[in-house]
């Protein structure tokens, strides 16, 4: 399908990573125009590269795919990156995708207050001030059909031995800022929705597994698929949540895991 996206304005955070970049290509492939958003420059340049090559009609049509460097953890450069689209005439779609998930992100005990800090600047204010220049983005342009998407995480809804304490608090605030937006600017018709992946098969996660056999099957035997879920299986739920072909859906936890949430005993 194509056009499904068509004449929408939209910024991307984290873009030049695995949900965030494959999301870009989709959104791009659907003729939505993408300000790519990051914290990484060289990330965001090759990601861009992979952009142009997997969608080379996108260099001649009139739709626009630009760059920027951003941390979500700044207001400012948040304001600074939404704004520079009202020569475009405002956003339509907010993907708040960017996320980090520390290596020394740990249990009670051991996770230090620099670490929880750290996390909750990117993964929960990151969100917020992403909402928040979204918002006034879609009003300064009056808009009638908004759709915001932050990106939670599975372990905001289910608990686990394994833990990051300052991530899964951090995506739990996601879901919940998410739900209280969708209720406050509902009737402006800004639909909020939050997006929880399971665990993928992007570098954020791989590379913390590493070759560690014991950490991987600690998580393995509890996918009812058999796998890890792959970043375009999410990309392809958020151009849902971004179109209008979800718009009656609004303030769900739209939980893309391959069942694992709801999952007991697995198949062996
Ligand atoms: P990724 O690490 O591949 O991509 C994340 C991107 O965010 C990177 O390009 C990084 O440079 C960027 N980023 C980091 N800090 C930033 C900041 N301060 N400002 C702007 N950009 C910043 O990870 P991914 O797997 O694509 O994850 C995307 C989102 O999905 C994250 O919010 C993550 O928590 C969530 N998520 C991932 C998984 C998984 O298994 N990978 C599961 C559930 C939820």
């Amino acid at each position: 399908m194509v056009n499904r996206l068509a004449n929408k304005v939209a910024a991307i955070t984290g873009a030049a990573g695995g949900i965030g970049l494959e999301t870009t290509i989709l959104f791009v492939r659907e003729n939505a125009s993408v300000l790519m958003l990051d914290i990484s420059e060289p990330a965001l340049e090759k990601a861009l590269s992979k952009v142009y090559e997997l969608c080379p009609e996108a260099k001649t049509s009139k739709q626009f795919i630009k760059t920027m460097k951003c941390d979500v953890s700044k207001e400012a450069d948040i304001k600074n990156c939404i704004e520079s689209l009202d020569l475009a005439g405002g956003i339509d779609i907010m993907f708040n995708n960017a996320g980090i998930m520390h290596s020394e992100d740990d249990d009670a005990i051991s996770t230090s207050e620099k670490i929880w800090d750290l996390t909750q600047a990117i993964n929960v204010k990151g969100v917020w001030f992403g909402c928040k220049h979204a918002v006034l983005s879609m009003r300064r342009h009056k808009k009638t059909k908004g759709s915001i998407i932050n990106t939670a995480s599975m372990v905001a809804l289910v608990g686990a031995a394994t833990p990051q304490l300052a991530y899964t608090a951090s995506k739990g605030a996601v879901l919940a800022l998410t739900r209280e937006l969708a209720m406050v600017h509902a009737r402006e018709n800004i639909r909020f929705n939050s997006l929880c992946p399971g665990p993928l098969n992007t570098p954020m996660l791989q590379d913390w597994l590493g070759d560690d056999v014991q950490k991987r099957y600690r998580r393995e035997v509890h996918f009812p698929m058999g796998r890890f879920g792959e970043a375009i299986e999410q990309a392809n739920a958020v151009v849902f949540l971004a179109s209008d072909e979800s718009s009656f859906v609004n303030a769900a936890d739209f939980v893309v895991d391959g069942g694992m949430t709801k999952a007991y005993v697995t198949a062996e």
